[in-house]
């Protein structure tokens, strides 16, 4: 075995430093120089202070203009502006949720989509109260995706996933109206809310926020991942690799940027078809290579092991190694920078979503009905675009590490029994985790989640936070572009036991799992809720005790917020790395940070200094044991 090195955040800036030669030749733009135009930032919106949500406006809060024209003061605009950021981030996971659940509904046993795990659609119909005796499996699944649809607009009731939180959860959720209806409802009574002449009271709005919030963590984005089990396969630790050096010079390489695995997973289940490596081969080409960017890689690196080629502010430098032949994206989180940078290579920019069309792209609309054949002929047109590679262009650096991916909520438990004493225990719970944790074995754990975000020096919030908790016996748990550059660090490798404190190090070897586990995409931040759910339930705690936090040092987009909301709504102290646009309002302040844990017993501690916050993180899981006297 090779000696083992983690990554270091230098050895990624070496490497784009060297594609941004390239792209100076060819004329290319990137974020690094479009930054640089951008700033400094605009102070009113910074603070959140500015308000244009009708032309009376746009007004911005000044000492000397403490109110807008209608009135409202600074608390009021900066918690519309809260809500609205919230409400957007809800509607787009949410819709994403949505699509999986038509992606079910159009399932069949001789289409392009197939229920490839019965049991758990069985156990979820069960949980739903839906009849399953005696059906066939595709009926059921059409009956649940329809029951899923009506989550989103059913005139009454809350979300139906709720019931999966412990009690006490769903009790304080009760108790302050926090418990989310229908999905489009909360994001819709959002908009009203926050719209001229309704709600400029902070805590009402920050209340809306945390149940719009809880309609995509409880509701759409746990429906996108159940969904996607069903569909795609629930996760298991499976090998891969990531990085840039992922994608391989002599071969066709197809990346999937984006978020929904419906298109990414065609796309892979064709790139694989030994006609279209045939093809790929008579164009000149070894063979094809599919790796990914963004969430979309974490689904199909979770499920088939496809390699991650980077995480979000990597998606320019796919593009700039000149040996991408198609970058194949459908919605959230896409640089509209990509159309222009692929008019700067050979690469072809295709975009397939009705909701997300960018200028300089080739549209080629993807839908459930036809993707069998959409697929195939997006995999085509990248092949016959590789005879179009300039190649004093193509640079791939020689940059990857191994990971081990696939830890789904299922998986995890599983892992655990491979700990746990048959003759003496119960197999397939949470206790041998508990065990770890009271003994002190473990401090706690981490869900690192979030984006990346020029505000802090890519990656190395994420990379230098894993590893001093790590180093201080607490198992992380990350997702998206977290997951990502954990991966391309190494952490994702099982070697990396040795960075770990003795009790991590002891865990992971029992175990065989390593130190940052990979749970999926950012709607896959659903599958912690359900552990930390089933984590409180087996310890007979209520989630707020666990000694258990969340963290988003790099995040920037509202879906980020979405989830802060449904995170610190779940009852986990959150910490984030960036301002949301909240500084600007005391009193919004106030309550972000200390007024909702008298709803939801936790808050959120934003710290711009990353040693400050992995300190702040320590310290909370440290009060949260010496509280349950552990
Ligand atoms: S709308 Fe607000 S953030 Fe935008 S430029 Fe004007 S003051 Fe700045
Ligand atoms: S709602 Fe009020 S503060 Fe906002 S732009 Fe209109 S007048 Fe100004």
């Amino acid at each position: 075995m090779s000696e083992f090195k983690l990554t270091t955040v230098e050895e990624f800036e070496a490497a784009t430093a060297r594609l941004l030669e390239t792209g100076a030749k060819v004329g290319a733009d990137a974020w690094q120089f479009r930054v640089k135009n951008q700033t400094p930032h605009c102070k009113f919106g910074e603070e959140g202070v500015c308000c244009r949500i009708c032309t009376m406006g746009p007004c911005r809060i000044t000492k000397k203009a403490p109110r807008g024209i209608c009135g409202c003061d600074v608390h009021g605009i900066v918690g519309r502006n809260y809500l609205k950021f919230t409400a957007g981030g809800s509607a787009t996971h949410s819709d994403h949720g949505r699509e999986i659940c038509h992606t079910l509904y159009e399932s069949a046993a001789d289409g392009c989509y197939k229920v490839k795990d019965p049991d758990k659609l069985i156990r979820i119909a069960k949980e739903w109260g839906i009849e399953t005796e005696g059906k066939d499996i595709y009926d059921l699944a059409h009956e649940v995706a329809e029951t899923g649809l009506m989550e989103y607009g059913k005139p009454f009731g809350t979300q139906r996933f709720l019931k999966r939180a412990p009690e006490s959860q769903q009790e304080l959720w009760e108790k302050n109206e926090l418990a989310p209806r229908a999905i489009d409802r909360e994001v819709s009574c959002s908009l009203h809310m926050s719209h001229m002449g309704c709600s400029s009271k902070p805590e009402a709005l920050v209340k809306q926020a945390i149940r719009a919030g809880l309609s995509d963590g409880w509701g759409g984005s746990m429906m996108g991942t159940e969904f996607s089990d069903v569909l795609f396969g629930t996760p298991k630790p499976i090998e891969t690799e990531a990085n840039l050096g992922v994608m391989v010079e002599d071969n066709v390489n197809i990346v999937v940027h984006g978020h929904d695995p419906s298109l990414s997973e065609m796309i892979c289940e064709f790139a694989d078809d030994p006609e279209m490596i045939a093809y790929a081969k008579e164009q000149g080409a070894k063979g094809i290579t599919v790796s990914g960017v963004c969430c979309t890689s974490n689904e199909v690196a979770m499920r088939r092991g496809i390699p991650m080629a980077g995480n979000f502010l990597q998606q320019e430098n796919v593009v700039l190694t000149g040996a991408c032949e198609a970058i194949v994206v459908d919605v959230q989180c896409i640089f509209p920078a990509l159309g222009p940078l692929s008019k700067c290579f050979h690469t072809k920019f295709i975009t397939t979503s009705p909701i997300a069309q960018m200028p300089d792209s080739e549209f080629i609309r993807f839908d459930a009905h036809t993707a069998g054949e959409k697929a195939k002929l997006i995999v085509r047109t990248a092949i016959e675009n590789f005879k179009n590679r300039k190649p004093e262009l193509v640079h791939i650096p020689q940059m990857k590490q191994k990971a081990t991916v696939g830890y789904s909520t299922e998986a995890i438990v599983k892992a655990l029994d491979g700990v746990t004493n048959s003759q003496v225990d119960e197999l397939g719970t949470t206790k041998p985790l508990l065990e770890c944790i009271t003994s002190g074995v473990l401090r706690g754990a981490v869900a690192m989640v979030g984006c990346n975000n020029p505000r802090v020096r890519p990656d190395l919030a994420h990379i230098e936070l894993m590893k001093k908790l790590v180093a201080n016996d607490i198992i992380i748990i990350a997702s998206g572009c977290s997951a990502q550059a954990a991966a391309k660090a190494g952490l994702m490798d099982k070697r990396a036991k040795d960075v770990c404190g003795a009790g991590l190090k002891r865990v992971c070897e029992l175990a065989d799992i390593p130190p940052v586990l990979h749970m999926g995409s950012c709607v896959d931040i659903s599958r912690m809720l359900v552990l930390a759910a089933t984590l409180a339930k087996d310890a007979g705690l209520h989630i707020s005790q666990l000694p258990v936090v969340g963290c988003a040092p790099e995040w920037m987009s509202e879906k980020a917020v979405s989830i802060g909301n449904y995170v610190i709504g779940s009852g986990i102290d959150t910490f984030l790395g960036v301002d949301p646009y909240a500084c600007g309002s005391s009193e919004m302040v106030e309550i972000l940070t200390n007024g909702t844990k008298e709803w939801v017993e936790a808050a959120f501690t934003v710290e711009k200094d990353i040693e400050k916050l992995g300190d702040a993180m320590i310290a909370k899981i440290e009060e949260k044991r010496a509280a349950l006297g552990i």
